[in-house]
């Protein structure tokens, strides 16, 4: 695995196992298939790139090494955050002005596909389009956020700017000066997204066998044939969609991202009086800080709250002082609620912030680093490797394909993320001290 920790060796309990639809049922694959497409990876991406083949009429095998839904996508904050972090001139400076507009086109319409998918499969993941405040935390970063807002309005997002009583009353956090309201966000129970996702996949007739890790992949003959410990798959096509729980399946693949930590914590259900003045109307909520605060609402209105964290175990490093610290400074009305649940997951964290597309060999394609953008961006990303698997020109794609390159002192940097929560905190804390309006 990509850090070198067990995720099953901690004694954390992730919320959304409490309240997601039922599981798939998969068994471990056991015998050697041929398939028109093998799919490495049962998240997000992996079960919506195999819904996707599989209505186009390919025979499709997903392998998951562990339960669909193990790795981030069953972790996740669910917030669906319809943008990137770089304008769409600054996409056009680095992508070319064709191919940014293909992106920035696909990113306009990322929330609202994704949420008529979810109706379209009859996905029960109680999603809620109610928007996404995104608030500045200090004023470089109001400075920043004005920008980012004003170019992706002017290039047709639904955008609001608001003042800190604005962000107040749609938020019910006095913590921000400034935000931004991004009408088309909203958020899912992300577990239950990918296992819907999941089932959809197997009603088009898509395979899908989990406890089933791949070893090792040869070629031979114009196929890849994928091993997992008492099984195989040839096929002509393999994607590989391991995202931050990559581990050395594809040389170098891991070491194109910083595996990251992203921890949460779920707190007791709300009572009326405090969802009235938290979060009203259901919106969600992610800020500025290196360490982003985000949160929203479950189905039963219990706050799910998170921040960037350590390691595997989201008490790691003072992790769950961070959280509680966290919820108070956006949600002070919060200060004495319960805590039920606290997890961690994994986030690959690209240099650019946006994922990236590989075809490090004929026949075989990588979509992954999300950078914390996955719940709609999974969405495009399998898209994209549904589109490009059969058979389209790149230049008609979103994203660039480029080659598989390890990032300079991965390994160093990898020894260093524990340290990161932290040191973001105190970071954030003087930008706020020093940095206000
Ligand atoms: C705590 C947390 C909060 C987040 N909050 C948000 C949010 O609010 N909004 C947002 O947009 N994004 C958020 N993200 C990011 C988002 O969840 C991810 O980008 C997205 O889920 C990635 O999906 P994926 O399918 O690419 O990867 P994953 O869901 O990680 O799936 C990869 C799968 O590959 C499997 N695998 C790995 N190696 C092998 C192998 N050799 N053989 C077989 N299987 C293998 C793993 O077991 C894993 O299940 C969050 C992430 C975390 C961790």
């Amino acid at each position: 695995m990509a850090t070198g920790q067990n995720p099953n060796s901690t004694g954390d309990q992730i919320h959304w196992h409490r309240t997601a639809g039922p599981a798939p049922v998969c068994d471990r694959l056991s015998s050697r298939l041929s398939a028109d497409v093998v799919v490495v990876g049962g998240g997000l991406t992996g079960t919506r790139t195999a819904l996707g083949l599989a209505e186009s009429g390919a025979n499709v095998v997903l392998l998951e090494g562990r339960q669909i839904g193990f790795g981030a996508s069953g972790r996740s904050g669910g917030q669906c955050n319809p943008m990137w972090r770089a304008t769409p001139d600054g996409l056009a400076k680095r992508f070319g002005d064709a191919l940014a507009g293909r992106l920035v086109e696909t990113t306009l319409g990322s929330a609202d596909a994704l949420f008529a998918d979810i109706d379209r499969y009859g996905i029960a993941c109680d999603p809620a389009q109610n928007g996404w405040v995104q608030a500045a935390h200090c004023r470089s970063a109001q400075r920043g956020l004005e920008q980012l807002g004003k170019a992706w309005a002017d290039a047709g997002a639904d955008i609001q700017f608001q003042d800190k009583a604005a962000t107040a009353r749609t938020s019910g956090s006095g913590n921000y000066d400034f935000s931004l309201f991004h009408a088309k966000g909203g958020h899912v129970q992300p577990l239950s997204l990918t296992r819907g996702f999941a089932h959809a996949a197997m009603t088009h007739g898509a395979a899908l066998f989990e406890n089933s890790p791949v070893i090792s992949m040869t070629h031979n003959g114009g196929k890849w044939t994928v091993t997992t410990q008492v099984g195989s798959v040839t096929a002509p096509q393999v994607i590989l969609t391991t995202n931050a729980y990559s581990d050395d399946l594809w040389p170098k693949l891991r070491q194109t991202f910083f595996p990251l930590v992203s921890i949460s914590l779920a707190t007791a259900p709300l009572s009326a009086e405090q969802q009235a003045s938290v979060l009203p109307g259901g919106v969600t909520i992610a800020d500025t800080r290196r360490a982003i605060y985000y949160s929203r609402y479950d189905r039963d209105n219990r706050l799910v709250f998170g921040c960037v964290g350590s390691t595997d175990n989201s008490a790691d490093f003072g992790g769950i002082a961070r959280l509680k610290e966290g919820l108070v400074t956006v949600f002070p009305q919060l200060r004495d609620i319960g805590i039920e649940a606290t997890w961690a997951g994994r986030i690959a964290v690209t240099p650019d912030m946006m994922p990236h597309l590989h075809e490090p060999a004929p026949g075989v394609l990588a979509g992954l680093g999300f950078s914390g953008r996955g719940i709609a961006m999974t969405s495009v990303m399998a898209r994209t490797l549904v589109k490009k698997a059969s058979g389209a020109a790149a230049d008609t794609l979103p994203f660039a394909i480029s080659p598989v390159s390890a990032l300079p002192l991965h390994w160093a940097s990898r020894k260093l993320i524990p340290l990161a929560a932290p040191a973001m905190t105190v970071r954030d804390k003087i930008d706020t001290m020093f940095n206000r309006g």
